[in-house]
C-alpha cells in the first residue's frame, strides 16, 4: 500500500478531531497526535452508540421479570404474574407439541 499524502504540517489544532480533518481536507497523511485524537473520537462514538440504553422493558411483563432477576432487583407482582404466565405458555406449548407428535 502506497501512501502518496504529503506530509504532515503541523498547526496549532495538532492533537484534535479538527487538525486531523484539517491534515485529510489537505492531502496529508495525519500527525500522530492527530491520529490519535481521531481513532479516540471514533472509538467514544463507537462506545456511545454501542451504550445507547436499550428500551427498558415495562413492567408486567416476561422481559421486565427476566431484567429484574438479572439486575438482583426484587421482582414485582405484576411482573411475577407476566412470568408464571409466560412460563405456563411454554409449558402449554411443550405439551401440545409433545402430543401432536405422539
Ligand atoms: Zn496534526
Ligand atoms: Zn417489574
Amino acid at each position: 500500500m502506497t501512501d502518496d499524502r504529503f506530509p504532515p504540517q503541523f498547526r496549532p489544532e495538532c492533537g484534535t478531531r479538527k487538525g486531523y480533518q484539517l491534515h485529510t481536507s489537505r492531502n496529508e497523511s495525519p500527525c500522530p497526535a492527530c491520529s490519535d485524537a481521531n481513532n479516540a473520537y471514533t472509538r467514544d462514538r463507537y462506545r456511545a452508540t454501542r451504550a445507547r440504553p436499550r428500551p427498558v422493558p415495562r413492567c408486567g411483563t416476561d422481559a421486565a421479570a427476566q431484567r429484574h432477576t438479572r439486575l438482583g432487583e426484587p421482582v414485582d407482582p405484576a411482573c411475577a404474574e407476566a412470568q408464571r404466565a409466560a412460563a405456563r405458555e411454554r409449558t402449554a406449548r411443550y405439551r401440545a407439541r409433545k402430543q401432536n407428535a405422539a
